[in-house]
C-alpha cells in the first residue's frame, strides 16, 4: 500500500507541518513573557517548550498512543498554507495525510473485521466515460467488460462479501458512510478527496488507496485492484 521511503517522507512532512503550526503559539508565549518582564532566556525556553509540546503530541499520534487526529489536522493545515506559496510538490499535504493514516490503520491491522463491517468506496471517475450503464445506485449492473476497474472491484467485493459503493462526490461519500455505518472503509480517491474524507470520517478505520491518473484528473482514472484485495486480506477475518 505504501513503501517505507514514502512513510519516512510523510513522517518528516508531518512533523514539519506541526513545527510550522507551533511557531505562532511559541512567538505569543515569548512575547507575553517578555512583556511580563520575564528574562529573555526563560521566555525563549518557554517558547521552545511550546514547540516541543506540539512535536511530542505528534509523536504520540504517530506511535498510536492517541487516536485523536488533531496533530494530523494541524500539520495538514500548515502544510496547505505553505503549499499556497508553491514550495511543496503537488498534493504533498494530502498525500502526507493518506500515508500517515494508512500507517496508523496498518499498525491497527491486528484487529480483524467481518466482511459486513467493511465498505469499499470508490469514485465515479473510475468508470469508463463511454460506459452508458448507471452505476451510482446499482453498481452490480456493471457488465464487467474490463474497460475500467469497476468490474474487477466488483469481483473482489463478491469474493470478500463486503459492501461496495460508488460516490459521485464528497457529499455522496458522506451519505454512503452514514447509511452503511462501516467499521472499516477501503477508500479509493484522488489525494484531495481522500485526505479530506479520511479526516472527515474519523474515528472509522480507513485505508486510503490513491487512484491513478492515466488520463488526467477525474477522467477514466484507474486503481490497482491487487492493492484493494491485499488490504482486505489483511483486515478481514
Ligand atoms: S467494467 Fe462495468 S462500469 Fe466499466 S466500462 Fe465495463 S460495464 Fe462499464
Amino acid at each position: 500500500m505504501i513503501n517505507l521511503k514514502e512513510l519516512n517522507k510523510a513522517g518528516l512532512l508531518f512533523h514539519t507541518g506541526l513545527l510550522l503550526f507551533s511557531i505562532a503559539p511559541a512567538l505569543i508565549v515569548l512575547l507575553l513573557l517578555l512583556v511580563a518582564g520575564i528574562g529573555f532566556a526563560f521566555s525563549l525556553a518557554a517558547a521552545l517548550l511550546a514547540i516541543t509540546v506540539f512535536q511530542i503530541y505528534g509523536l504520540l499520534y504517530r506511535k498510536g498512543v492517541t487516536d485523536n487526529p488533531i496533530p494530523l489536522r494541524l500539520s495538514f493545515w500548515s502544510l496547505t498554507v505553505l503549499q499556497s506559496v508553491y514550495t511543496l510538490p503537488l498534493h504533498a499535504p494530502e498525500k502526507m495525510v493518506v500515508a500517515m493514516n494508512n500507517r496508523k490503520a496498518l499498525s491497527a491491522a491486528g484487529r480483524k473485521f467481518s466482511s459486513s463491517e467493511v465498505l469499499i468506496l470508490v469514485p465515479h471517475c473510475l468508470q469508463n466515460h463511454e460506459c452508458t450503464i448507471r452505476l451510482t445506485f446499482v453498481p452490480d449492473s456493471c457488465e464487467r467488460c474490463g474497460k475500467c476497474p469497476i468490474g474487477n472491484i466488483l469481483e473482489i467485493k463478491d469474493r470478500f462479501g463486503t459492501h461496495f459503493a460508488i460516490a459521485s462526490g464528497g457529499t455522496s461519500a458522506r451519505r454512503i458512510v452514514e447509511k452503511t455505518c462501516p467499521s472499516l472503509i477501503i477508500a479509493v480517491a484522488c489525494p484531495i478527496d481522500l485526505s479530506l474524507g479520511i479526516l472527515d470520517v474519523h474515528p472509522i478505520t480507513t485505508v486510503g488507496v490513491l487512484n491513478e491518473w492515466r488520463n488526467g484528473p477525474c477522467f477514466d482514472t484507474w486503481v490497482n485492484t491487487e492493492e484493494l484485495a491485499a488490504a482486505l486480506e489483511l483486515f478481514l477475518y
